[in-house]
């Protein structure tokens, strides 16, 4: 860790991560880009991920949903501990595109949950929710045969209002963007740069380099290293 850096972390008051699914790797969730990852081996998997799919094929959504997207023993890893401990400390806000639930389990505080939960499933016909566990053994709502889904981001569905609202708030009070395992690839997360205070530092950490604006450190590299070696008390 460059002390440079270090002494940024140090300095903020109004951190913000901008996450995505890098975060998760070292906790046995695959990416979706990567060598390893679901649009690597399956170039369908944004169609698989559409509401236009989940209504004409609602079987095979739920087939492709728990197969591909739950992994119920995954725990999180020093990055989210890492970004957690900041939230606890107040100083910090985490924005993820992730939706496998481990920044709640490493207890994060100020949290903005940009493409939804897959920890929440709710039925399409009643609204009504139900427990994951449930769905994990149906994909039909026992009390009134509607379609059971996860509370998450479709591919051709709305970012949630109030997660868009959050997301402004934090970034325009900023003092440190810090960008983690994310390839930033899918709009409007992409996007949200662009919304920051313009004197807040930009950092960004990636196993792979990231096209940044002018100005921001880029840090090549494992993010489990990285945020292994960063202080944060
Ligand atoms: P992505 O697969 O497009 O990109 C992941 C990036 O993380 C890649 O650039 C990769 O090089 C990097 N990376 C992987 N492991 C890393 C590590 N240990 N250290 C540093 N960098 C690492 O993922 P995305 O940009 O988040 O976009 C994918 C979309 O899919 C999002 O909308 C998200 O909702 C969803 N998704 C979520 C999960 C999850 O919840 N864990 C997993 C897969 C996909």
């Amino acid at each position: 860790m460059e002390e440079a850096i270090q002494a940024q972390f140090d300095q903020a008051k109004h951190i913000v991560f901008l996450t995505g699914a890098g975060v998760s790797t070292a906790s046995g969730i695959p990416d979706f880009r990567s060598a390893n990852g679901l649009y690597t081996k399956d170039k369908n998997a944004e169609y698989y991920l559409s509401h236009r799919y989940f209504v004409s094929d609602p079987a095979g959504f739920y087939q492709f949903c728990k197969d591909n997207l739950y992994f119920p023993d995954a725990k999180p890893n020093v990055i989210h501990q890492k970004q957690a401990a900041l939230t606890q400390q107040g100083r910090a806000t985490v924005i993820t595109q992730n939706i496998d639930g481990l920044y709640e389990k490493a207890g994060t505080k100020h949290l903005v949950n940009f493409h939804g939960t897959l920890e929440r499933v709710y039925c399409e016909q009643c609204h009504q929710t139900v427990p994951v566990s449930d769905y994990l053994k149906s994909r039909l709502h026992a009390s009134d045969g509607g379609n059971l889904r996860p509370d998450i981001v479709l591919y051709d569905e709305a970012i949630p209002e109030d997660a868009i609202q959050q997301s402004l708030a934090a970034l325009s009070a900023a003092d440190l963007v810090v960008i983690v395992g994310t390839s930033l690839k899918v709009y409007p997360f992409a996007g949200l740069v662009q919304y920051a205070n313009p004197a807040a530092k930009l950092i960004a950490v990636n196993q792979e380099p990231l096209a940044l604006p002018a100005g921001a450190t880029m840090v090549t590299g494992d993010a489990v290293q990285f945020f292994d070696q960063l202080q944060v008390d």
